[in-house]
């Protein structure tokens, strides 16, 4: 999952939730605060310092476990033991280059490898782009039939093993949901990412249900316009629920489809767990999906309770870019942020 910020208007990333209407000063601060951090995120030299820089590296250690496959495989194994599942993510931001789309690629054939050899899930997730989509489509199909055969092949022992499609801004979801059933129908283990924010949502979760796939929910990391989109928090999460609802419908069960919910809201959470017991899902059919690193004690009492918890879990050497929006969502962290500005 990578937060690409549609071009026309990067202060529009997505805020973070809460029902009531903020007053006007508080959500111009917040507007400031994420866009001040998608600027950071953003710079080239800011980067390349940050990554050099022994305090920030190890302040994003809390979002991101570690450089290569092998090491988060080893955070995979510590999650396990508390009966948390990973879906690994090999960093990576706007990948435009040849040699970045190919080292992608081969970053996520390692962690296929790395995961099959711990005996864990075998689940990657992969954005579009990261593995070709801004080249062409083709490029794009060919790079996610290669990580999905070596998934396939690798994926023999039980457990949930998957390709999993993050879904970036609106106008690659056409690409990225051809690119889904085309994978599926070739008996690839491969689920796509689903946005609340979005109006046609609806339909595209209904066509994924109707031959059981799997879904992830998310609630989107991007905005847009009210003729396309839901628009503000209270709306987004009014669409989650009632897409909670379908997800987690008889209908769904009766089709064989498996639910993910990805949030850290617990008040969706608790309305899914609700849902599910009412329509008397069991409690390894669908699963929760959170990020790493972000409302852990969380991800801790779900797994405690009996629930099927997985976290996205990022690894690689080019982490400023995701960590730093980590960061912006969590305003608290501003001082720690800071210190690492001025250290050396
Ligand atoms: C597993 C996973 C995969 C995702 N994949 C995609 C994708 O493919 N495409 C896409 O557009 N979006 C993706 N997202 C992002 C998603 O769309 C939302 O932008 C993001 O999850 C924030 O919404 P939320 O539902 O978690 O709840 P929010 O309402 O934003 O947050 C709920 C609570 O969590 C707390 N919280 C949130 N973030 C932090 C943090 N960093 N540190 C501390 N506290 C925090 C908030 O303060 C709040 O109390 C993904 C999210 C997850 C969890």
């Amino acid at each position: 999952m990578r937060a690409r910020v549609p071009r026309s208007n990067p202060v529009h990333l997505l805020t973070l939730g809460g029902d009531r209407p903020k007053p006007e000063f508080f959500s111009m601060l917040r507007r400031l605060w994420q866009s001040a951090m998608i600027g950071l995120a953003r710079s080239a030299s800011l980067k390349g310092l940050m990554q050099n820089n022994r305090t920030a590296a190890a302040m994003m250690q809390r979002y991101v476990a570690g450089g290569t496959a092998g090491e988060a495989v080893a955070t995979a194994r510590d999650l396990a033991a508390k009966g948390i599942s990973v879906s690994l993510f090999y960093l990576g931001e706007y990948v435009e280059t040849r040699e970045g789309i190919d080292e992608a690629v081969r970053e996520k054939l390692a962690a296929i490898k790395a995961l099959s050899d711990a005996g864990l899930d075998i689940h990657v997730s992969v954005d579009p782009t990261q593995i070709g989509l801004g080249v062409s489509s083709d490029l794009m199909a060919e790079n996610a039939r290669t990580i999905g055969h070596a998934l396939a092949d690798a994926a023999r022992g039980p457990g949930r093993h998957c390709l999993m499609l993050d879904m970036e801004d609106h106008t690659t979801i056409d690409a990225t949901l051809a690119l889904h059933d085309d994978l599926a129908a070739g008996g690839i283990p491969v689920a796509v990412t689903l946005q609340a924010y979005l109006k046609r949502t609806e339909a595209d979760l209904q066509a994924r249900i109707q031959p059981g796939g799997m879904v992830r929910l998310v609630k989107g990391a991007f905005v847009a316009g009210p003729e396309i989109a839901h628009v503000g928090n209270a709306a987004i999460k009014e669409n989650s629920r009632k897409l909670i609802d379908l997800m987690l419908s008889q209908k769904a069960r009766d089709c064989g489809f498996y639910p993910v919910i990805a949030t850290h809201d617990d008040r969706l959470q608790d309305y899914a767990i609700e849902r599910a017991k009412a329509i008397g899902w069991a409690p390894d059919a669908y699963e929760f999906e959170m990020l790493f690193g972000v409302r852990t004690k969380l991800a801790e009492t779900l797994a405690a309770s009996g629930h099927r918890i997985r976290l996205y879990t990022p690894f690689g050497r080019d982490w400023w870019p995701y960590g730093i929006r980590r960061i912006g969502e969590n305003p608290a962290s501003l001082p720690l942020l800071v210190r690492s500005l001025v250290s050396r």
